[in-house]
């Protein structure tokens, strides 16, 4: 039987049943994405300028796929 902390209990439920307040759900990812694609097609660092939505992407696989499809359509298109 592993002795769990009341704390470190506390928060392993926090981060199953909410999100972090600094998390940023799929609608806010997807208002600063063409902000984001803008900036890595200029050759900034996008991930340290936005990285709430950096931080999204990782976890979210349908931004990222949304993500790539705007980058490669705006490569195209340069
Ligand atoms: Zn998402």
């Amino acid at each position: 039987m592993i002795n769990l902390e009341p704390q470190t209990l506390k928060r392993m439920v926090r981060n199953v049943f909410s999100t972090r307040p600094d998390e940023i759900g799929c609608d806010e990812c997807f208002e600063q994405l063409d902000r984001f694609v803008e900036m890595t097609l200029a050759g900034k660092n996008a991930a340290e300028a936005m990285p709430l939505v950096q931080d999204h992407m990782a976890r979210c696989r349908e931004c990222r796929e949304e993500f790539e499809a705007l980058l490669q359509a705006l490569r195209t298109l340069a």
